[in-house]
């Protein structure tokens, strides 16, 4: 791992090369890509998110003790995770965005990282919603997690939304809730028209997202994937590496 041998040499030169040749490029970041802001994986062993039972959307709704519990570990989450910056991998995105051919950064993280590395929130399409703030489930208005934690703090509830009185939720996609319907729509116009998909960090295991890839590819675009362990994509793509993010993508960093 990391050893700089002359074939991954190479593959770097080629990832520069058709990331430079490339008119519009589609980038789709996971876990790998924020594990080196020191946020980890939540699928993998030890996680702390591993500790706990997800709370499906459905018990959220039904019960407040529910509710209650699933806030009390988002702010214990937030404590471990509030000092994460963007990584080389974020930044180097960033550069590549920089260049005005890529439209947008599609996301299955909700660390808001890749606006914290100075991508416009319209550049960045997440999939599985951010854990930055929180929403009304019922007129989506967007509520901050510091005025909801100062609430939950004082009454040991959380609040309710200040414009019409329904159940606010941190802005993420849980268990047992539907994708989000302009995040897909635009990540598969994205992928459709793309001239090049470049996945980094994703293990590319999680559905429906990690169906896009495949669909790029079958749309015409070259395939590229950049991540630590193998994919079950590998064998579709033109290019495949297998490193850590930050070092390949600090090659993007003038
Ligand atoms: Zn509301």
């Amino acid at each position: 791992m990391g050893e700089m041998t002359e074939s991954h040499s190479a593959s770097i030169a080629t990832l520069l090369h058709m990331v430079q040749e490339a008119e519009i490029i589609a980038a789709f970041t996971g876990a790998g890509i924020s594990t080196e802001s020191g946020i980890p994986d939540f699928r993998s062993p030890g996680s702390p998110w591993m500790r706990h039972k997800p709370i499906s959307f459905d018990l959220f709704l039904r019960s407040a003790e529910a509710r209650r519990e699933a806030w009390g570990r988002k702010f214990a989450m937030d404590d471990l995770y509030r000092g994460a910056r963007p990584s080389q991998g974020h930044l180097g995105l960033g550069a590549i965005a920089e260049s005005g051919r890529m439209p947008a950064v599609i996301t299955q993280n909700i660390d808001g990282l890749h606006q914290a590395s100075g991508l416009k929130e319209e550049q960045v399409i997440e999939l599985h919603g951010n854990g930055t703030y929180a929403k009304c489930l019922a007129c989506g208005r967007r509520h901050e997690h510091d005025w909801v934690r100062q609430c939950f703090d004082a009454d040991g509830d959380p609040p309710d939304c200040i414009a019409c009185g329904g159940i606010l939720k941190s802005a993420t996609i849980s268990f047992g809730q539907a994708m989000p319907e302009e995040a897909m729509r635009r990540t598969q116009k994205l992928a459709a028209s793309c001239d090049l998909f470049l996945v980094a960090g994703s293990s590319l295991v999680v559905y429906p997202a990690a169906a896009f890839p495949a669909f790029a590819k079958e749309n015409g675009a070259r395939l590229i994937i950049v991540n630590r362990e193998p994919t079950p994509l590998d064998s579709k793509a033109d290019l495949v590496i297998h490193a850590e993010i930050g070092p390949i993508f600090s090659k993007f960093i003038a």
